[in-house]
């Protein structure tokens, strides 16, 4: 019963459910690359367009080329700009999403920038901007993993850990545009420093790097270890793991119990009903995260030894963000 009254709720919490636009326009940017994508009112992709960022040649000319590509991705989907209400973007970093400001952007070399604005300018239409995280959360929350749920948290296992919380069909930011950063939580799993500067954040046992930083601590301990040396992709870790390294599956086991314990904690606080694993560690690891998961969250909190936690795998890959971006443009 409170179930079913807590999704009504949240349906009349979605913006626009009954006049969502006919076409949406998305973009991922990145420190490397552009993702720009046009989704129907059901999350089908009608064209997509894609570049390097190329930010070292500056600000001005990363945003002239992000409306490059949009226009590429309106090309491809057969649509022109007056059939865009608005367009979304999801960056990294930090942001103030009311703001539009990219306030610190260091894979962009970026500082207080008013991107939305500005490529607003540059599109003639109204620019919604989000962190890249959150934005392929609500992504996931909308056409993927956990769409059709009332609340879910999505987490994004990749070289960091990124998280994002959406309840009734939209990101919940925070009010400094910090929600859902599950990555920089102090967690009792070891002092190695994080690249925000503390050390211990959750995110330096429960990402790739710490996978990879775990597999060479257990090698030194003396465990067999498959995994070749040198610069590590998820795809090496699958094929260790896949091979019965000692090595690699005692570590996934840790990182799994630091992330189990991670999800926990969220669940102690927003108990969403869904939870969704996606980034290139989950991607490459497909199911089998999911039972060690589960049995980590439940030894870790008294709600999972009375509701098994529901988690599911991501299901938009690399379209997530700028899925969710293209979402997020029908609120403006
Ligand atoms: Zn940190």
């Amino acid at each position: 019963m409170k179930a079913a009254r807590l999704t009504a709720w949240a349906r009349t919490m979605i913006p626009g459910m009954a006049k969502i636009p006919a076409v949406r326009l998305g973009i991922d940017l990145g420190g490397t690359k552009i993702h720009c994508l046009v989704i129907d009112r059901k999350g089908r992709v009608l064209g997509t367009s894609r570049a390097s960022t190329k930010a070292s040649r500056g600000y001005a000319a990363v945003v002239e080329r992000i409306a490059e590509v949009a226009h590429e991705a309106m090309d491809d989907a057969g649509i022109r700009r007056r059939d865009l209400k608005a367009v979304g973007i999801g960056a990294p970093g930090m942001i103030d999403p009311a703001g539009g400001v990219i306030q610190l952007a260091p894979n962009l070399g970026w500082r207080s920038k008013p991107l939305a604005d500005d490529l607003g300018d540059e599109l003639d239409l109204p620019v919604v901007l989000g962190n890249d995280v959150n934005f392929g959360a609500l992504g996931e929350a909308t056409y993927g993993g956990s769409r059709k749920a009332a609340s879910s948290f999505a987490v994004f296992v990749g070289t960091g850990l990124g998280g994002g919380l959406v309840v009734g069909g939209r990101v919940v930011n925070g009010s400094h545009g910090f929600g859902g950063e599950i990555g920089h939580i102090p967690a009792p799993f070891g002092q190695a420093r994080c690249g925000c500067g503390r050390c211990g954040c959750l995110e330096t046992t429960a990402s790739r790097t710490g996978l990879v930083r775990l597999v060479r601590q257990a090698a030194a301990a003396g465990r067999r270890c498959l995994l070749p040396t040198g610069e590590v992709r998820s795809g090496h870790l699958v094929k260790a793991y896949d091979a019965g390294c000692p090595a690699t599956r005692a570590a996934l086991a840790e990182m799994l119990a630091a992330l189990g314990w991670g999800l926990a904690t969220v669940g102690n606080v927003v108990d969403p009903e869904v939870f969704v694993i996606g980034g290139g560690v989950a991607e490459a690891f497909g199911k089998r995260l999911l039972a060690p998961l589960a049995r980590a969250m439940t030894a870790d909190a008294v709600l999972y030894q009375r509701h098994r936690p529901a988690l599911r795998l991501a299901e938009l890959g690399d379209d997530a963000v700028a899925i969710g971006a293209a979402v997020a443009s029908g609120e403006a």
